[in-house]
């Protein structure tokens, strides 16, 4: 699903550098990122989205390379193909909840939001406790509720790839494992692979695989 080669990232405006030599996720693949705040998950998760273009090296996604994609075809792709649930739940404001769980479906052609488009969209919303709130715009809703809409955002397309930052952060522990038993339900149905970055331990043993960006290197989850 994902394959990195010899990646190097650097941002004009500042000193950080990312590089990675190489990195491969399968298909249906649960990895874990793990890592001190600052070391470059997001970047990362930005890299592999297309959301940002590496100096060097190649992004394969569903063995397209992102990084060769002129700029609305890298979007169009990301609308399509992979799910990602941004730290800050990048929601737009102007939208309600219901119009920005469909927002995938107005940047791809691809996507047709249907009748059943419309019920998975109710279907995830109901699963995540907030069906009832749909027709809310994000200001009137709390900060773990907002999450709760990326996250079925993120998922209403049924992607084969789901990017996670921190999507449980927000959360209380009961509500930590239930969306993390959904995504993981949503990604097994879809056949999807799923990275997520988190900071909550306890939920790591429920990952194949943990990447440490601490060290950069991967050891096997416990
Ligand atoms: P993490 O998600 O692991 O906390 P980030 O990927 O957000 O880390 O950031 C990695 C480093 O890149 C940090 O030092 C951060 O300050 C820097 N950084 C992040 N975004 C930008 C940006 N747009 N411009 C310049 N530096 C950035
Ligand atoms: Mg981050």
């Amino acid at each position: 699903m994902i394959k990195i080669d010899n990646l190097r990232f650097r941002y004009r405006d500042g000193g950080f550098r990312l590089h990675i030599p190489e990195l491969s996720v399968g298909d249906r693949d649960r990895l874990a990122i793990v890592g001190p705040s600052g070391s470059g998950k997001t970047t990362l998760l930005n890299l592999i989205a297309g959301i940002l273009v590496p100096d060097e090296g190649s992004v394969l996604v569903a063995d397209t390379d992102v990084t060769a994609l002129p700029d609305a075809e890298r979007r169009r792709f990301r609308a399509s193909q992979i799910g990602f649930v941004f730290q800050d739940f990048a929601l737009l404001d102007y939208l309600s909840a219901r119009q920005n769980i469909y927002y995938p479906f107005r940047i791809s052609p691809a996507l047709k939001l249907d009748a059943e488009a419309r019920e998975m969209a109710q279907d995830l919303a109901d699963a995540c406790g907030i069906g009832d709130k749909l027709d809310r715009h994000p200001n009137a809703l709390s900060q773990g509720e907002q999450q709760r809409v990326a996250i079925c955002r993120a998922l209403v397309t049924r992607p084969k790839l789901i990017l996670s930052d921190e999507a449980t952060g927000n959360l209380d522990p009961d509500s930590k494992a239930r969306i993390l038993e959904l995504l993981f339900e949503q990604s097994h149905k879809a056949g999807a692979a799923v990275l997520a970055v988190t900071h909550d331990h306890e939920l790591l043993p429920r990952f194949e695989r943990v990447l440490d960006f601490a060290q950069f290197r991967e050891r096997v989850a416990s």
